[in-house]
């Protein structure tokens, strides 16, 4: 059975039990815990949580999933994949743990005719809680499933929580025995690869409190409403209906690895043994390259970009991986055009969203390939540097510091530095590699919090969340000033006191005008004014949904819960904020319309007056159209259009064509910001804008760059900014018409010209000074005297020569001194601030063992510096000009001794 019909029958037979069928969320649904989506659960977390009250008692959904951590199990195991897609049925506080087991076994054993999976019952296998003998009796009631084939596990392997206060309780999953060839007898307890897990039933029975770990919490109660949230792995599925070993041999994704193995001309399979644990390293390649292509075809598909950190490098690293697994199969060539539409084929069925957007989804990918490609290139030469280096110490071992710097400076990965490093004959230290990797993402990931939620952890936020009666009330659509109430206060970073003037504080008020940073604006400043107290903000976060947090300086008098408080946002720099978030939406539009409705959004910064944009599109944008954007934006200011906004349902939002951003979460009701009557520009938008477009007065645009695999970036003045900025060029452009007595147009070409001339001149000044030197050398040759039967020169050009031309004359004097006597000429100069000195021999002085080379030796050290060169011509040189006599001097006393 194909994995499509899979989840289509899932689909259908929740539906007709009463489910609402919810679509996938995005990979990217916005969850402060959460790099990825990687559960089914996750868009439902504020159902479990009480957070919001479900808009129905039952729902199914498939989720995309993608888990980093099994990112090195992936080809080594026959059952785990980055990307997956988790099959889930839910229960708010509807059916129960009886309800869950019934429908499960339905659909897993109802023939395959009459709609269902047509498992066989005998090769089914389930475990429970130790504790739950609720859930062992239905299963036994329910299904007749055999006790043997019921198996207990402890609190680690079969209880349920989300690590915080809140839902948690056992559960009960189900696994398929796929005969004895795949490992020995015994259950889930002895082989997890024989007996595979497909579901997870959670059964959320009881409310925890804090404490530690996976089982050190304490057990407040039952939960007043109980909910059921399942998982089942429809690949796992996909490869036991299709009868295939492992989940990278199943429809959706072998056709990668059969194409990987053409390319490669290896034969998969041909060696190793049953099981995936004893693959050969090819085998385990082609899965890895099968699983990683598909993942980043659903990665980009959902807007992630390859970058440095986070979301970014999962992505990289996945794409990476998969090119250098093919380079270690033998193929060189890019892959990705090869195997990335494969991919493309066989999911485009589920996801035709990937059809439309192929051609960003191609860009971004073939990009970061060839980005890589240069990588390789050029990390290939720094490596060989450095074992050079080692080499040559004598060592035998690459330093960890190396390693780390290739990967950190050059994106080279580990695997390769240890390959090629082996083939010259060196062994990595590895361990030393590790241990800076470590170091590097401990910083990152304090960091990380640090920006995103301060320095507490999330529970203290969901715990003040907790105790308001509503969201918070944003009033800053309206206006930029409002009344409300301390709602929760943190000082230093802990809860349960009062702030005094010079306290760090954070803030929530029940109603509040500030803006928190999000959607690329960033948050507003101001000032609280409490009873008796201020409050200086200085930033604004919403680091769970729907509480916005002010953070700042008490800066006078005292304050606590429940204090009445008096919002006064800094309106002209709100109003510098909102303008340059209007200026993004017109950016965006324009560029799409420019270039291709592909271009669209993929990330920006509006910051008083000025704004930053990034958008998918892989080649630089002609300085022609780039002009061409900028007039068009500003004749859309011009219009003086009205900016508006309106809250409507999703769907609504979507059919009428407004913009969303991928990754951007966004619940069934959305805001929606439209330019004029919205035909033109509409986009999915939280953020404040300017009354209307002439508002903004002015938008400059500054430039255009590339900053990574397919990705541009914009940057923009808007309003007073951009005025300066033209105010100020205007300024430079006057001073340079006057200096340059030309007209603006003129400038151009006229400084061009002067450029030139100005080279032609030097090139003319440099030719006439070596003439004059070289005009010397008749004249110079008269000079030279006998010393101990040695015709000698020396000569200190005045003149300033480069060492080029001193070589010249040498040489020139040197054969007008002719062949039958011993000669030596001796010439010094000053090049550029620092003595030079040029000898020459003839062959005569040679074989009385005079030697160019030891004359210069001599020379130099008289200069404070060093030289050397062949026994017929040598140059050296120093730092002491005034010396240059003396040395000439030692030149004259040196020959005088050989020639004695
Ligand atoms: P395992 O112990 O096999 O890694 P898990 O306990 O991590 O599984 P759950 O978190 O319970 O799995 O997820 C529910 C279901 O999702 C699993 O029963 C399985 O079918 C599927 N699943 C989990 N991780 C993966 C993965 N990396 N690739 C494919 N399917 C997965
Ligand atoms: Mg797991």
């Amino acid at each position: 059975m194909e994995t499509a019909e899979i989840r289509r029958r899932w689909l259908r037979f929740f539906e007709s039990k009463g489910h609402a069928v919810v679509p996938s969320a995005s990979l990217l649904y916005d969850d402060p815990n959460l790099l990825f989506v990687n559960a089914g659960m996750v868009p439902f977390k504020p159902y479990f949580l009480g957070q919001e009250t479900p808009p129905w008692d039952r729902a199914t959904s498939v989720q995309k999933c993608v888990r980093t951590q099994d990112i090195e199990e992936v080809g080594k195991t026959s059952r785990h994949g980055t990307f997956f897609q988790m099959n889930g049925n839910f229960s708010f506080g509807d059916y129960f743990k009886a309800g869950a087991i019934e429908y499960a076994w339905e659909l897993l054993t109802t023939s395959q005719g009459a709609g269902g999976y047509g498992l066989e019952p005998e090769k089914l296998w389930v475990t429970v809680f130790e504790n739950d003998d609720e859930a062992a009796d239905l299963w036994v009631q329910l299904t007749g499933i055999p006790r043997e084939r019921i198996v207990k596990r402890g609190m680690a392997d079969n209880f349920w929580s989300m690590g915080v206060p809140g839902p948690c309780g056992p559960c009960s999953e189900i696994y398929v025995d796929r005969g004895s060839e795949y490992g020995p007898d015994g259950g889930p307890a002895v082989d997890e690869d024989r007996f595979m897990e497909i579901w997870n039933l959670v059964f959320m029975q009881y409310e925890r409190g804090a404490g530690q770990g996976k089982d050190d919490f304490p057990i407040l109660g039952d939960l007043p409403r109980q909910n059921i949230d399942t998982g089942l792995g429809l690949e796992r599925l996909a490869s036991i209906l299709q009868g295939v070993d492992n989940m990278y041999e199943i429809d959706e994704v072998y056709p990668v690895l059969d194409k990987a193995a053409e390319m490669s001309g290896k034969r998969y399979g041909a060696t190793g043994g049953q099981t995936a644990q004893d693959s050969h390293p090819d085998d385990v390649r082609l899965r890895v390259v099968a699983d990683h292509v598909r993942s980043s075809l659903m990665l980009i598909g959902d807007g992630v970009t390859p970058g440095n950190e986070g979301r970014g490098y999962v992505l990289r690293r996945m794409l990476r991986r998969a090119v250098r697994s093919m380079r270690l199969l033998g193929v060189a060539d890019p892959v990705l055009p090869e195997l990335l539409p494969v991919s493309l084929e066989r999911m485009r069925q589920s996801y035709p969203e990937l059809q439309r957007d192929w051609g960003r989804i191609s860009d971004v990918a073939y990009a970061e390939e060839e980005a890589f490609r240069r990588t390789l290139t050029s990390g290939t030469t720094i490596l060989d540097t450095a074992v050079e280096r080692t080499k040559t110490a004598g060592g035998t071992t690459l330093g960890g510091e190396e390693a780390f710097r290739l990967h950190d400076t050059y994106g080279f990965p580990i695997d390769l530095t240890l390959e090629m490093a082996a083939e010259q004959g060196l062994s990595v230290d590895e361990e030393g590699f590790r241990r800076l990797m470590t170091e590097q993402r401990t910083r990152a990931k304090v960091d990380a919090k640090a920006k995103k939620s301060g320095h507490v952890d999330t529970h203290l936020y969901r715990e003040i969340a907790d105790s308001l009666s509503a969201p918070v009330d944003f009033l800053g659509y309206e206006g930029v000033s409002g009344e409300g109430r301390v709602a929760g206060l943190l000082v230093g970073g802990a809860t349960g006191g009062r702030a005094r003037a010079g306290d760090e504080v954070e803030l929530v008020l029940d109603r509040t005008p500030f803006y928190a940073e999000s959607g690329g604006q960033l948050a507003d400043q101001g000032v609280i004014e409490l009873d008796g107290a201020r409050v200086r903000v200085t930033d604004v976060q919403k680091p769970i949904t729907g509480l916005i947090v002010h953070r700042g300086v008490v800066e006078d008098g005292e304050l606590g819960l429940g204090d009445h408080a008096v919002s006064r946002v800094d309106a002209d720099r709100r109003r510098s904020v909102s303008r340059a978030h209007t200026a993004t939406h017109i950016l965006h539009q324009s560029l799409r319309d420019a270039l291709s409705s592909t271009a669209t959004q993929a990330g920006s910064e509006n910051a008083p007056g000025r704004l930053r944009f990034d958008f998918s599109w892989g080649q630089p944008v002609s300085p022609a159209l780039f002009s061409e954007i900028e007039a068009r934006i500003n004749e859309v200011v011009l219009s003086d259009q009205p900016v508006s906004a309106q809250v409507m349902d999703k769907k609504t939002a979507l059919e009428s064509g407004a913009l969303a951003m991928f990754g951007e979460k966004y619940g069934d009701e959305v805001r929606v910001v439209s330019i004029g009557d919205g035909s033109w520009s509409k986009e999915f938008c939280g953020g404040t804008h300017a009354l209307t477009v002439g508002q903004l007065g002015v938008v400059k645009l500054l430039g255009e760059s590339s900053i990574g695999s397919g990705v541009r970036r914009v940057e923009a003045l808007v309003g007073a900014d951009a005025y300066g900025h033209l105010a100020r060029e205007s300024a430079v452009l006057s001073q340079l018409t006057d200096i340059v007595k030309a007209r603006p147009e003129e400038l151009a070409d006229r400084i061009s010209t002067m450029l030139t001339r100005l080279k032609d001149a030097e090139r003319e000044i440099d030719a006439i000074r070596r003439q004059q030197v070289l005009g010397q050398a008749a004249q110079l040759a008269e000079t030279a005297g006998d010393v101990r039967g040695v015709l000698l020169l020396t000569h200190h050009v005045e003149a300033a020569v480069s060492g080029d031309d001193l070589r010249s004359l040498v040489l020139d004097l040197r054969s007008r001194l002719g062949e039958e006597r011993p000669a030596v000429v001796a010439l010094a100069s000053v090049a550029k601030g620092r003595p030079v000195v040029v000898v020459a021999t003839n062959a005569a002085a040679r074989e009385k063992g005079i030697k160019a080379g030891a004359l210069v030796k001599v020379a130099a050290g008289v200069l404070g510096g060093g030289g050397g060169g062949k026994d017929d011509l040598a140059q050296g040189g120093g730092t002491d000009a005034t010396r240059i006599g003396d040395a000439l001097g030692e030149i004259r006393s040196a020959i005088t001794r050989l020639g004695a």
